[in-house]
């Protein structure tokens, strides 16, 4: 089968053609614009295929409940053109084939967990750490979700006690998200995470943050595998920190391998580099025909 993807990130677009090994046939980027601007764009390139299916991992907040009468549609996001946007309506009018729709961190999510890092497991956790942070879970292979889907950036996390930063989340200032992501780091420290790669500290209370994150996914959802991605995990010092304080965190409470001498294989780096958001997509394609079957 064909499937097509589309990875919506809010600076660029990835559309892209492969098939049901994950392959990547053909794909083309574009700056993300307004709707009006960018969409004409996606569905002309879709059109010249003739693709069986497609699967969109969009930048959110997104509706993804099926059941609501927005499903499909963009919410509140801060790119004010984007707001509301019937995403799903529209590319399913234009292209009048099955699509499914997610955020990014989930067909990231789908991807590693198919071809990737997590490949062969039921479940699996993926966590991006760039502009923003979000995660998506696989519980039982499936896609975690209730109302919406999880936004586990947002989570609150214990302060460390040297960090004087206010936070940068409009929402919230201090939640992980506020504390930790990419523009946290350059706020904090005036300057950008890989002009950083040698300061200790920095590193230190990123993976302070992080671990923290960490085992709070652990003790909820206990997926078999962590995978962090985005720009700031490229620092690959980052990880022995990130896993040292898990450790120290979870303090010898769980006995299996995975969180003791297993943990290099447990919390890992990414599997499929940059193309699991569009990889993804082409996993939540024939999720979404086997549905409809
Ligand atoms: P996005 O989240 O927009 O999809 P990225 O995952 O590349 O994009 O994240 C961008 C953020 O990651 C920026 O804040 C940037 O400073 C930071 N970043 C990118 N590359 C690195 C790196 N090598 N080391 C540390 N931080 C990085
Ligand atoms: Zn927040």
């Amino acid at each position: 089968m064909k499937f097509g993807s589309i990875e919506a990130g809010g600076t660029k677009f990835v559309c892209a053609i492969g098939d049901e090994t994950g392959k990547i046939t053909e794909s083309i980027t574009m700056p993300t614009r307004t709707p009006a601007e960018t969409i004409p764009e996606v569905i002309e390139f879709f059109k010249k295929e003739k693709i069986d299916a497609l699967g969109i991992g969009s930048f959110g907040p997104i509706d993804v409940n099926q059941t609501s009468p927005t499903y499909g549609r963009i919410l509140n996001t801060p790119k004010l053109a984007w707001q509301n946007y019937p995403f799903l309506q529209v590319i399913e009018e234009e292209l009048k084939i099955p699509v499914g729709f997610t955020t990014d961190v989930n067909t990231a999510a789908l991807a590693e967990s198919t071809y990737g890092a997590a490949k062969g497991l039921n479940s699996c956790l993926y966590i991006t750490i760039g502009t923003g942070i979000g995660a998506g879970a696989i519980v039982n292979g499936q896609l975690l979700q209730g109302i919406s889907h999880p936004e586990m950036g947002h989570i609150i996390v214990r302060r460390h006690p040297e960090d004087h930063f206010d936070g940068f989340c409009p929402f919230h200032h201090d939640c992980l998200e506020g504390l930790a992501a990419g523009p946290a780091i350059e706020k904090r420290w005036g300057k950008k995470g890989f002009e950083l790669a040698d300061d200790k500290k920095v590193w230190e209370m990123e993976a302070y943050y992080i671990a923290q994150a960490l085992v709070q996914y652990i003790t909820i959802i206990m997926p078999e595998k962590i995978i962090i991605g985005g720009g700031v995990a490229k620092q690959a010092h980052l990880f022995p920190l990130i896993r040292q304080k898990v450790k120290e965190l979870l303090n010898g409470y769980f006995t299996q391998p995975q969180f003791n001498e297993q943990i290099d294989d447990y919390i890992v780096p990414v599997g499929l580099d940059g193309d699991a958001g569009i990889i993804g997509g082409f996993v939540l394609a024939a999720r979404t025909i086997a549905k409809k079957d």
